[in-house]
């Protein structure tokens, strides 16, 4: 059977699976923490067996790469067991988690035991108070230090490390990340914020855009570009000219890249998310838990990629050009991943 392809002939090749919309940070551009959330009861999430079965049936349309996020998801009990189960299907070539840290420490090496490829740390800060101030008070900078270590001691390496910059608040430290997360052992991957969810206030003028973050690393560690790994990488990629490795910048607000958007996103309550900025998801829960054969579940998975249309940076983009930014109803972060 044909793999199915969207309406922009765009594959189905990249499975972010959130398996909690809990978190224990509460970062400004994420989970505000001045806000009240409600978190899905436990008999909403979907099992590791769920989750196998389902991450089995999208490897069968063409899914090659897999990312485990949240919410935090080493919050989730035992994660080394999804992650065994994740790491046995034929088919998937690398399989990550998204973390902010803090649970590394003790959990590193039976992840790496249980098969996981490769980690990627959020760090958006090397200043404690800094740190703090961006986690909503909750996280604790030499922690998650700590949890990079950790992962490198597990052999997670290289290391991603990704950081989220706001401007007026972490800006000035792109330079000391940059030269804190140099060599083999790390890949720093700077993020222009981004309006994901409703609720962080986003206004462009707090972007700080990849052209500056770039420009700012090449005037003290040269820089020159370096090629795209694959089609659907998300990441602008430049290597330091003295051979320190590489850095990257995730520019989704000012170059968007929906043109090689491949990635789907599994919420942990079992809903389908064909964009991150997508309003609503499509249930897949509910077939699966009225035992629906995998045919039937194939069927359906297909049916929602091929019908499929979504290119909201590129919209979002062309709204900016006419000062037109807009804030239409959609998920939130901590429910998808990212
Ligand atoms: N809790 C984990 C973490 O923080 O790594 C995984 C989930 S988190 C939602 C996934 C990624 O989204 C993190 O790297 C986080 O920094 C990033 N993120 C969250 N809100 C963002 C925003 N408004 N703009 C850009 N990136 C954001
Ligand atoms: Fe939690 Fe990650 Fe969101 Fe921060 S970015 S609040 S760590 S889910
Ligand atoms: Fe993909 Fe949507 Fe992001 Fe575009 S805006 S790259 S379609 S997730």
């Amino acid at each position: 059977m044909e793999q199915p392809r969207d309406q922009f002939g765009r594959p189905l090749t990249d499975l972010r699976i959130s398996v909690t919309d809990r978190c224990n940070f509460r970062c400004t551009f994420c989970m505000p923490e001045d806000r009240a959330y409600e978190f899905l009861p436990r008999a909403e999430v979907l099992s590791y067996e769920e989750l196998i079965r389902l991450a089995r049936l999208f490897v069968s349309r063409g899914v090659e790469k897999i990312r485990i996020t949240g919410g935090e998801p080493l919050l989730r009990r035992d994660l080394s067991h999804l992650i065994e189960g994740l790491a046995g299907i034929a088919g998937v070539d690398d399989l990550a988690l998204t973390t902010n840290g803090l649970l590394l420490p003790q959990r590193a090496p039976a992840l790496r035991d249980a098969g996981l490829d490769r980690v990627t740390v959020s760090l958006h800060s090397l200043e404690a108070a800094t740190f703090a101030r961006l986690t909503g008070g909750r996280g604790d900078l030499d922690g998650v230090l700590r949890g990079i270590e950790a992962a490198a001691a597990a052999g997670l390496t290289p290391v991603k490390i990704n950081a989220v910059v706001l401007r007026g608040q972490n800006e000035h430290e792109i330079e000391a990340l940059a030269r804190r997360f140099r060599g083999d052992d790390y890949v720093l991957r700077f993020i222009e914020y981004m309006d994901v969810g409703t609720l962080n206030d986003w206004d462009p003028e707090s972007v700080v855009s990849a052209r500056e973050i770039v420009d700012r690393i090449d005037r003290v560690l040269p820089l020159e570009p370096a090629p795209r790994r694959s089609p659907n990488d998300t990441a602008l990629r430049y290597r330091y000219r003295d051979g320190g490795g590489e850095v990257g910048v995730i520019a989704s607000i000012s170059q968007p890249f929906c043109g090689d958007c491949s990635r789907a996103r599994l919420s942990a309550e079992g809903r389908l998310y064909t964009c991150l900025f997508s309003a609503i998801g499509h249930d897949l829960k509910t077939p699966l838990r009225e035992g629906a054969d995998d045919a039937q579940l194939i069927e359906r998975i297909d049916q929602i990629w091929g019908t499929r249309r979504d290119r909201y940076s590129e919209e979002r983009a062309d709204r900016l050009s006419q000062g037109r930014p807009g804030v239409a109803p959609r998920v939130e972060m901590f429910r998808i991943g990212g």
